[in-house]
C-alpha cells in the first residue's frame, strides 16, 4: 500500500534514527521516513544486510540513509552510534525508539536472565536513547526551517502496555512500564518543545511474532481477535510515525496511538457479555 496521505517531503531535510530499523515494523517506519524526505540512519544489532537492504531501498528511491551497528541496551555502543549520525548528519530531530525482544516463558518457570534481558532491550534502552536525543534536542533548541518542535521521539510499545499477556511477564511489564516512561518523559520535556509519544502495535506481521501468523490454523486464531480481519503490515505503522513525527502533529505529545485493527476493543464482547 502506497503512502496516500501526508505525500511528499513533510519531512525535508529532518534526520531521523531508527533503533532495530534493519527488520520488521523498524524497516517499515524507515522506509516511511525516507520517503518523506528524512535522513535516516538504519540502527541495527545483528541484521547488517536486512539494514543495508532498506538503506539500498531508501536511496533508490531517491532518498538519504546510512545503517549503524549499535547494541541499544548499551550505553557506550549507543553513544558511540550518535556520534556516528552527529558526524554523518549534524544532529538529530527524530528518535524512534523501536528495538525489542521477547523471550518468553511461563512466569514460575521464567528466569532472572530471561527477565533483564527483555527489559533491558525493551525499556532500559529506550531511556538511553531517549535521554542522548533529548540532550541534543536541547542543546540545538528549535530549528524552524526544519520543524515547529525542538525534537520529536515516539516509543515503539505494544497493545501489551494494556493487555495483560500470559507466558509473556517480561515483555508485558516492559511495554507497561515504557508507556509511563513516554507519558513522563513528554511531561518533562513539552515546555522545551519535545514531542514525545507512544505507537502501540497489535499483530503486524513480522518475524517477532511469525508462529501466530505462518499457519492457516495460527492465523485464523489470530485473526478472531482482529475486528478489522486482517494482520497489520509495517507499512500501517510507518505512515503513522510520519504523521506523529511530523507537524501536522504539532499538538500531539504523551500519547499512546493503538494501530491494532481493533485488537484492543475487546473483541470477545462482539458476541458475548
Ligand atoms: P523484529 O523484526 O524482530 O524487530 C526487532 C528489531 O529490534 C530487530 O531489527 C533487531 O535487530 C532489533 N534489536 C533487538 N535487540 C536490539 C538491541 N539490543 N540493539 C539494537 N537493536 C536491537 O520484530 P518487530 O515486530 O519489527 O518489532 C519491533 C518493535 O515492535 C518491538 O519493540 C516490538 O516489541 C514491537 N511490537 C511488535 C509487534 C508485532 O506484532 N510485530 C506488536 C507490538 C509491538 P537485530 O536483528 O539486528 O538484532
Amino acid at each position: 500500500m502506497t503512502n496516500t496521505f501526508l505525500q511528499g517531503p513533510i519531512l525535508k531535510g529532518q534526520r531521523a534514527l531508527v533503533t532495530g530499523g534493519g527488520t520488521g515494523i523498524g524497516a517499515g517506519i524507515a522506509r516511511a521516513l525516507g520517503a518523506a524526505g528524512a535522513s535516516v540512519v538504519v540502527n541495527y544489532r545483528r541484521s547488517q544486510q536486512e539494514a543495508q537492504r532498506v538503506v539500498n531501498d531508501i536511496r533508490t528511491s531517491g532518498g538519504e540513509a546510512i545503517a549503524i551497528q549499535a547494541d541499544v541496551s548499551k550505553q557506550d555502543e549507543a553513544e558511540a552510534m550518535f556520534t556516528a549520525m552527529y558526524d554523518q548528519y549534524g544532529s538529530i530531530d527524530i528518535l524512534i525508539n523501536n528495538a525489542g525482544i521477547q523471550w518468553d516463558e511461563a512466569f514460575l518457570d521464567m528466569s532472572l536472565e530471561q527477565w533483564h534481558k527483555v527489559l533491558d532491550v525493551n525499556l532500559t534502552a529506550q531511556f538511553i536513547c531517549a535521554q542522548l536525543a533529548a540532550r541534543e534536542f536541547v542543546r540545538r533548541g528549535v530549528t524552524p526551517d526544519l520543524s515547529v518542535s525542538a525534537g520529536k521521539i515516539i516509543c515503539i510499545s505494544s497493545v501489551h502496555e494494556t493487555i495483560p499477556w500470559a507466558g509473556h511477564v517480561n515483555y508485558a511489564a516492559s511495554k507497561g512500564g515504557l508507556m509511563m516512561f513516554m507519558k513522563t518523559i513528554a511531561q518533562e520535556l513539552a515546555h522545551l518543545k519535545v514531542r514525545v509519544n507512544g505507537i502501540a502495535p497489535g499483530a503486524i506481521r513480522t518475524r517477532i511474532n511469525r508462529a501466530a501468523w505462518e499457519t492457516p490454523e495460527a492465523e485464523a486464531e489470530l485473526l478472531k481477535l482482529i475486528p478489522y480481519e486482517r494482520i497489520g503490515e509495517p507499512a500501517d505503522i510507518g505512515r503513522a510515525a510520519v504523521w506523529l513525527a511530523s507537524d501536522a502533529s504539532e499538538y500531539v505529545t504523551g500519547e499512546t496511538l493503538y494501530i491494532d485493527g481493533g485488537m484492543t476493543l475487546y473483541p470477545g464482547f462482539r458476541e458475548g457479555g
